[in-house]
């Protein structure tokens, strides 16, 4: 007997509730709405982008590659997954004060799992995990490992005077320069928030 294959949207409920979260638990820990985790649930697929789904897969526990996610298929066997820059000068990591602290928030493209993915901004390559070399998980969006809360992009430089200051002309400066870039140039972009 061949049972039916599950969709994606049966699955996460059901984790989700195994694990006694209600939708706006769950919204809360991707930083996104309860209506729209309630969308997703239902069937609305397009409700979530799909780096909010591979988040809500990390939360949850879920294996995000055994997903039936309508993944890009870009060959046979490839397996996708979220990749960041590690430079903090690189301006795909916007920079953000919290609690006095000076974090980027990585843009993360969605790239093979085993290629060299070159940073389109920078030509450093690019990372697919957690740099916490203990933890190693794999990113979802935010500026911490959702797993051991290490910053994903670590901070070489710290720059003197008034950090908010700097963090605000940094952010200018980098909306300035995606105003200027090709699209094409980044390839995948997944999450474009810019903003906390
Ligand atoms: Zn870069
Ligand atoms: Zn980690």
């Amino acid at each position: 007997m061949s049972e039916e294959p599950r969709a994606v949207h049966e699955i996460v409920r059901e984790a989700r509730r195994a694990k006694r979260m209600t939708q706006s638990d769950l919204a809360r820990a991707v930083q996104c709405t309860q209506s729209a985790v309630s969308m997703f649930e239902s069937g609305r697929r397009d409700a979530l982008a799909r780096p909010t789904v591979l988040a809500i897969a990390q939360v949850l526990g879920l294996d995000a590659e055994a997903l039936p996610l309508e993944a890009r298929r870009i060959g046979p066997g490839v397996a996708l997954v979220l990749k960041r820059c590690p430079l903090d000068s690189c301006p795909r990591n916007v920079p953000q004060v919290i609690e006095g602290r000076l974090v980027y928030r990585p843009t993360l493209v969605e790239a093979p799992l085993d290629d060299q993915t070159i940073c389109g901004e920078c030509d450093e390559i690019l990372e697919s995990s957690c740099p916490n070399p203990d933890c190693g998980a794999r990113l979802a969006p935010g500026s911490f490992c959702r797993v051991c809360g290490t910053p994903l992009v670590t901070v070489t430089h710290t720059p003197s005077g008034n950090l908010q200051a700097w963090a605000d002309a940094r952010r200018a400066r980098i909306r300035e320069l995606r105003a200027m870039t090709r699209p094409e140039r980044y390839g995948f972009i997944l999450n474009e928030e810019t903003e906390t």
